[in-house]
């Protein structure tokens, strides 16, 4: 299998992130207010200001997500906000402060990039450690210092365990399970990628149609587990033949698409004619050969995705009237080279 985009999956991890760190923030605000206020009434004036600068972010933040924007504050500046505030509790009020260091370190995991993660807790911890051992004594200093490390590695240990499942659920989800293709799902979020990619650096971006010829009596004639095994086959032989970043994807029952990022209408045709020439001379099936007619398009400036999709389509199905086993190119649309009319790439 190609290589997985990785955008895809961060795009889920991080609207994860956010709808979290919403609640978490508004939860957050909700439970520490008293204590702002608490801590106001009973003189801890620096530790009522640290408490409510803590309390006024969040609750900012949260207005912004709500809003679908981003936190003005950067969650890791958060973070620094809430050990300085742990700090000044341990440092006023001894051990009661400790509390608030395990939900610290459980939060930063949940909605921070491990790596930042790792570093904020082993901050919270050398803070919280020594001043536990000036203000409160060796004895709980030894066991905040142990149990804070623990609870470190298990969210290390969890969340890693949480990734990766969410990581193979996600490449199943793109899959197509008989071939090893992507799916046609994935087709669509590889083609917007390539478009807003095509916009902003106008890189010239084409896809070729693949259909395999005469399909049908194939599997009338000799089953459809003999066509199961020409599609599989024939997936193999055409990912093999893909550079780095190309992709093939499953879109119907003996049709693909192959996506070409920079690459121009002459390069897509090279291509294109020769996975036709793979496939032909491939044994997929004993004593018959098989065939694929192919369509290559490359997107014109601006092209709506369905026009560059329909302007390929209209090209294989050029290929197909025009005898099958051929590629045809897309007539092309102003901004693509070459300009000028479909042309039929001479393939025997
Ligand atoms: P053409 O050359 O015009 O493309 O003709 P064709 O016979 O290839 O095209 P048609 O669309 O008539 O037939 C496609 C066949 O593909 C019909 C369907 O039963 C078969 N098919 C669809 N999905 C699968 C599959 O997963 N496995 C197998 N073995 N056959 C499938
Ligand atoms: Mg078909
Ligand atoms: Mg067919």
């Amino acid at each position: 299998m190609k290589t997985l985009a990785p955008s895809g999956n961060s795009d889920i991890i991080s609207s994860y992130h956010e709808r979290t760190y919403y609640w978490l923030a508004i939860v957050g605000a909700a439970v520490l207010f008293p204590f702002s206020l608490n801590n106001f009434l009973q003189g801890r004036t620096l530790l009522g200001i640290g408490t409510l600068v803590f309390v006024l972010v969040l609750a900012i933040n949260a207005r912004s997500i709500g809003r679908g924007g981003k936190p003005p504050v950067p969650t890791w500046l958060v973070f620094c906000l809430a050990i300085a505030s742990v700090g000044i509790s341990i440092k006023t009020q001894g051990v009661v402060g400790l509390f608030w260091c395990y939900p610290a370190l459980a939060l930063m995991h949940f909605l921070l990039r491990p790596r930042m993660a790792n570093i904020l807790s082993g901050v919270l911890i050398a803070v919280a450690a020594p001043l536990t051992f000036r203000y409160v004594g060796a004895d709980v200093a030894a066991r905040v210092l142990a149990t804070m490390v623990a609870v470190l590695a298990f969210n290390n240990i969890f969340l890693g365990i949480i990734n990766r499942l969410q990581q193979q659920l996600y490449d199943l989800s793109i899959v197509d399970p008989l071939t090893g293709a992507f799916n046609r799902r994935h087709l669509l979020e590889r083609v917007g990628e390539m478009v807003a990619q095509h916009d902003r650096y106008g890189h010239p971006v084409s896809l070729i149609m693949i259909d395999v010829d005469h399909f049908k009596s194939i599997n009338d004639e000799l089953g459809h587990g003999a066509g199961d095994k020409v599609l599989v086959g024939m997936v193999r032989k055409i990912q093999e033949r893909l550079r780095k970043g190309e992709a093939l994807f499953r879109t119907g029952g003996e049709e693909f698409v192959v996506l070409l990022p920079n690459t121009g209408i002459r390069d897509a045709a090279t291509l294109a004619e020769s996975l036709r020439k793979l496939v032909e001379a491939e044994s997929l099936l004993p004593g018959r050969p098989v065939t694929i007619s192919l369509g290559a398009a490359t997107r014109g400036k601006k092209e709506a995705v369905e026009d560059w999709l329909a302007r390929c389509d209209a090209a294989l199905y050029a290929s197909k009237s025009g005898g099958r086993n051929r590629v045809s190119l897309a007539d092309a649309t102003p901004g693509t080279e070459p300009p000028g009319v479909r042309e039929e790439v001479e393939n025997k």
